[in-house]
């Protein structure tokens, strides 16, 4: 693969920084709680069914102390329609246990705690801390590793590989390039069909051919 230059990597990153500085998830939330379910849900899952959901999740489990008393089937029940919803249950409540218990109800903003929650990766953890804090980290999602691959900023086989060398190339305002890459994989370098002839980084991106005939 061809590896994108230092003049790239600068020009991209001014193209992030540019244009999606006010960018948030586009999870809806209104507290550090309902950001955590959300994105604890959102694994394998688009945005947009998970917003679907959490409604009625939150009036039905309002906060970490209703969750931790749930019951395991109801909750199941509630977030069926998302994929892994076993699992996620169980994780749901296990990880509101644990923040009662070990953390006094109080959800650790801390990468080193939240990854010590049942159910919590490191990649929740970052975009938690990304989204609620701006905290300068990288968390490379379907999107953030399609986007990095096609404009050279990495030839990594794996999200955590690809993670290192998106850290390494930008150093900073990761929180605006996570946000950023995230809304132009979803939106513009789309998995199939990229909308290539709307591409502001077209003269950077190393894939381009490929795509041609989508475009
Ligand atoms: S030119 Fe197309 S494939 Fe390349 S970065 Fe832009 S949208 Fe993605």
């Amino acid at each position: 693969m061809v590896k994108a230059s230092k003049e790239e990597i600068e020009a991209i990153k001014e193209f992030f920084i540019k244009n999606y500085k006010n960018a948030k998830t586009e999870l809806k939330y209104k507290n550090l709680y309902e950001l955590l379910v959300s994105v604890m849900l959102s694994a394998q899952c688009t945005d947009k069914r998970v917003n679907m959901i959490t409604p009625s999740f939150f009036k039905k489990y309002p906060n970490i102390d209703s969750l931790a008393k749930a019951d395991l089937d109801e909750v199941r029940e509630l977030i069926k329609t998302c994929s892994f919803f076993n699992n996620k249950a169980k994780n749901l409540i296990n990880m509101a246990k644990s923040v009662k218990e070990k953390y006094n109800g109080e959800i650790p903003l801390d990468e080193k705690e939240l990854v010590k929650l049942p159910g919590v990766g490191r990649k929740t953890a970052h975009v938690v801390m990304i989204e609620y804090l701006g905290a300068n980290l990288m968390a490379v999602d379907t999107h953030v590793f399609r986007v990095a691959h096609r404009l050279g900023l990495s030839d990594a086989k794996t999200p955590e590989k690809t993670e290192e060398d998106l850290k390494k190339a930008f150093k900073d305002h990761l929180d605006i390039i996570h946000q950023g890459m995230v809304l132009f994989g979803r939106y513009i370098c789309t998995a199939k069909n990229p909308k290539c002839n709307e591409c502001e980084l077209q003269k950077y991106c190393k894939s381009k051919e490929s795509f041609k005939a989508g475009s």
